[in-house]
Parts: structure tokens; sequence; C-alpha cells
């Protein structure tokens, strides 16, 4: 029989919009289904000087869209198998980093030609940050920023459109089995030979519901928990100028907790995220200077993994979410030195402070909202961090919370992200295998691959 399409791709975030890309000469034929707007459609509200918080749009642009969850996000392209994801784990090291090379060299020729790659091989940090209990995870930063993020897609969308067929503002509701191939269930029935789900966050439910309907099983585990810092920026300016974005991580004494930072934003904003109605934080940084600020942001992690018989790690990590937005109304602010004496910061005591915060937040005390030994590791890192960065455990230093990472479930695939349904795969971080940019891309360019090179082999 014939179907309509050689290859359905759901969802147009990185990881599908690689998958496209790399199958878009093959000869198949190809459709995008996206629950969002195509690029040009998409306006996000925050602009960091009128607009500094999330509000909630209904058409949810930070997430959906052309694009996905990283149209608007700094457009750090980390390459490297340390962090981002164990996509490493699937398809084998080598093969990873190649393709995250791979999909960078794509990004510089189609508009990130001139941004700069960070990395810190060689940086004579590695051995400071030894000597100080820390440990500088390897990698290469390939930091696009957000506005020339924006362009590559832009560049990367006109290419694909004239040979690709996209279906934007069209969720995908169900997906069927068929003896040779499913049925995507959108604004009408279209079938396909292969299937290649690439849903992200925001689509982690329906993923949950589609494995559910699929037999596919999965597991989830883990969430990351802590604050975002803030300071000026002069103090990690010389790690942010050399490594751009530093991952650190430090193994805290009392507890042996691993403490990390993320997503570091040297003179850059601090923002809120609105997660089905739970607010938290986040930043972000411009590569255009009249955008930068003073300040520098980054995250402080901790990770928890539960063990059976709890299973919602996402739910811990929203209730703690919740809880800070009960005391503050939303995101709550603490000067580092009101933490550690043990009082709650007022709107006097941060305005007196040195550090002007980016992000309008409520003043209040960050230990009625983290468990103690979250708490505890957070600032026996700052400890530790100020001496890589003196300064970074000065009063004035802002800590705004909470900051939550969530993790897709985990969707059982074999080791070229296939489920046990032959012929539909779920890669990107949806599938719980991907975090990051990078490793979603690769993993789409991955299984793009693998399809053509099943197409050859049944010819
Ligand atoms: C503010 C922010 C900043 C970030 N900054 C960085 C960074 O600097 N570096 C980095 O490495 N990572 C960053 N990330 C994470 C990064 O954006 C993600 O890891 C990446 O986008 C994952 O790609 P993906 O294709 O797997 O999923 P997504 O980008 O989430 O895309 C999934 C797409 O699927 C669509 N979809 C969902 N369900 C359906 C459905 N049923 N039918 C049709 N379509 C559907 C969604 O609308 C979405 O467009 C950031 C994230 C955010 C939110």
């Amino acid at each position: 029989m014939n179907k309509d399409y050689d290859v359905i791709i759901i969802g147009a975030g990185p990881g599908g919009i690689f998958s496209a890309f790399e199958l878009k000469d093959s000869g198949l034929k190809v459709a995008v289904f996206e629950a969002g707007n195509e690029l040009s459609k998409r306006k996000c509200t925050i602009d960091g000087k009128k607009v500094k918080n999330c509000i909630n749009c209904k058409t949810g642009s930070i997430m959906s869209g052309f694009g996905g969850a990283g149209a608007f996000s700094d457009g750090k392209y980390n390459i490297t198998n340390d962090f981002g994801g164990s996509l490493y784990e699937h398809i084998g090291r080598e093969t990873a980093l190649e393709l995250m090379k791979y999909v960078d060299g794509i990004n510089v020729r189609h508009g990130g030609e001139g941004t700069k790659l960070y990395s810190t091989s060689g940086s004579k940090f590695n051995k400071i940050c030894m000597q100080n209990k820390l440990k500088l995870l390897n990698a290469s930063v390939r930091h696009l920023g957000t506005d020339i993020n924006y362009k590559v897609l832009e560049n990367l969308y006109n290419e694909l459109k004239e040979k690709v067929d996209f279906y934007f503002n069209t969720p995908v509701k169900e997906i069927k089995k068929t003896d040779d191939g499913f049925i995507v269930n959108a604004d009408k029935e279209y079938s396909s030979r292969y299937c290649i789900v690439s849903v992200g966050r925001s689509g982690s439910k329906w993923m949950e519901k589609i494995s559910h309907e699929l037999n596919i099983p999965t597991t989830s585990s883990r969430v990351d928990i802590g604050v975002r810092v803030e300071l000026d920026a002069h103090i990690f300016e010389h790690l942010t100028d050399e490594l751009y974005e530093s991952k650190i991580v430090y193994r805290t004494e009392k507890f042996e907790d691993n403490v990390r930072t993320f997503c570091m934003n040297p003179r850059g904003i601090v923002v809120t995220e609105n997660t089905n109605g739970i607010v938290t934080v986040n930043g972000h940084s411009f590569e255009s200077e009249e955008k930068k600020t003073g300040n520098t942001n980054f995250a402080l992690l901790v990770s928890k993994h539960f063990s059976e018989p709890f299973k919602d790690s996402n739910g811990y990590g929203e209730s703690i979410a919740r809880l800070s937005n009960m005391l503050g109304g939303g995101v709550i602010v603490q000067r580092f030195g009101d933490l550690v004496r043990g009082r709650r910061s007022t709107e006097k005591r941060i305005e007196e402070g040195t550090v002007i915060p980016t992000l309008k937040a409520t003043p209040g005390d960050l230990s009625l909202v983290l468990p103690k030994r979250i708490l505890d590791g957070i600032i026996e890192m700052i400890y530790a961090l100020d001496k890589v960065a003196p300064g970074t455990a000065n009063d004035d230093t802002l800590l705004y919370g909470v900051e939550v990472k969530f993790y897709n479930m985990e969707v059982e695939t074999d080791n070229n992200l296939e489920t046990v349904n032959k012929g539909m795969f779920v890669i990107g971080d949806g599938s719980g295998v991907t975090h990051s940019l990078s490793h979603a891309s690769a993993s789409g360019v991955y299984v793009a691959r693998y399809i053509m090179k099943q197409v050859a082999l049944s010819k």
C-alpha cells in the first residue's frame, strides 16, 4: 500500500530539525508535525527590558514551534560526552562526538560563522579547580547566543521547507502501529513507513501516554534542584572570558552529593520560566553588546536520584517549586549573606547591596523552601567556588530560587534509539537520553542516517 510519507517526524525542535535536515536530500518523502508555530510567528514576550518574566502566553512560544525549546535559548552547543545527555551509551562515545561536531559545522555554515568556540582543553583552570576540590568538566562550547541561534534556525528552515512538508499548529494526538508502518493521527490520519518522535520536554506527558499505548517501557528517577546565582560579572570574567560556560562539579563533604554549575550566562539576565503553572528560575544571555548587563548568572544544582518504590522524581521537584511560589508568589531572591546569617532578605537589604538584580523577585528566605541537604550542598559549593573566583561568597551575591531541572522519563530503546515497535524511534529530550541542543541534534542525525541505511538495505 502506498504511504503518505516514508518518514514522519513529530516535533520540530533540534532533534526533529536535524533528522529532517539529514533526510532532505535522500529522496525519501518526509513530513514534520509540530504542535507550535513556525519560527517567524513565535514571539517570546521576554525582551529583558520591558518584560523580564514569563507571562505564560497562550501559544507557549518559549517551548513550542520550529526550533523547539532551544529557539530562544542562549544557543550554547556543548560538544562533549561529559554532560548534556547519555547518547554515547547508545551510539558510542566516538560517534556521539563526531555527530555533535557535524551539527556544529551545519550551524556554522547557516549563520553561525564568526561565533566563538570555547574549550576547556589545556585550560589552566583544570588544575586550579582540582586544587580546590572542584572538577572542571571537559567540553568545547559553541556559543551562538540568542540572536544568532535564531538566525541559524531561520536559515535551516528556509532550506528545509523546499524539500520537507511542515504541518505547524498540528499536534499529533495518537500513533498507531500497522503491519508495515505507522498511522499518525493529527488534524487527520497520515501513514508512514518510519516514525521519529522528538517531542522534547513539553511533550513529556504525551510521550508517557504514547509509550503506554504502544507498550514501550519507561523509567523515571532523576530531578535536579537548586538556585540561580547572580553576581557582578567581574567575579567570573577570568573563567567566562576563556571558557564562556564552565561546568564545574563539587562533591560535598557532608553528604557526598554532587553539586554542579549549570547554564552560565555571562553578562546575562535572570528570567522566570512557567511550566504548567509552576514558576521556576532560569537565565539568558545575549550576543549583542547593547543587551549585555553587568551581571553573570548560573545555576547551582544538586541531582536527586530516587530508587524504588518512589517513582515521581519530577513531582518531588514540582512540590519544592510550588512551596517557593506559595511563599514568594513566584521566585524568591535572597542575599548569600542573609542566607548564612539565617535571616530573610528584604527589599531594603537587596537595594543596599552591590549586585543589582536583573529579575524582579520577592525577597525571602530560601531555607524555608529547600531541603537542608540541598541547601547545605549549595552553601558548601559557593565557598569552594570562592577559591577559584574570589567574591562568589560575598554577602551581596544573589540567590534566586528555585531552579529545577526536570528530566523526561527514559523511554526504552535499543542502541539505534529504535523502540520495540520496529520503525519507530524516540530521539532528543523526549527520549530521556539527551538534555541538550547538541545531543538532541546529534540523535536526530544518527536516526536519519540509520533509516537511510535500512531503506538502502531493503531495496
Ligand atoms: C530557556 C531555555 C534555555 C536553554 N538553553 C540551552 C543551551 O544554551 N544549551 C543547551 O544545550 N540546551 C539548552 N536548553 C535545552 C534545549 O533547548 C533542549 O535540550 C533541546 O531543545 C531539546 O531538543 P528536542 O528536539 O529534543 O526537544 P524540544 O526542543 O523541546 O522540541 C520538541 C518540539 O516538539 C513539539 N511537540 C511536543 N509534543 C508534540 C506533539 N504531540 N505533536 C507535535 N509536536 C509536538 C514541541 O512543540 C517542540 O517544538 C534550553 C532550554 C530552555 C527552555
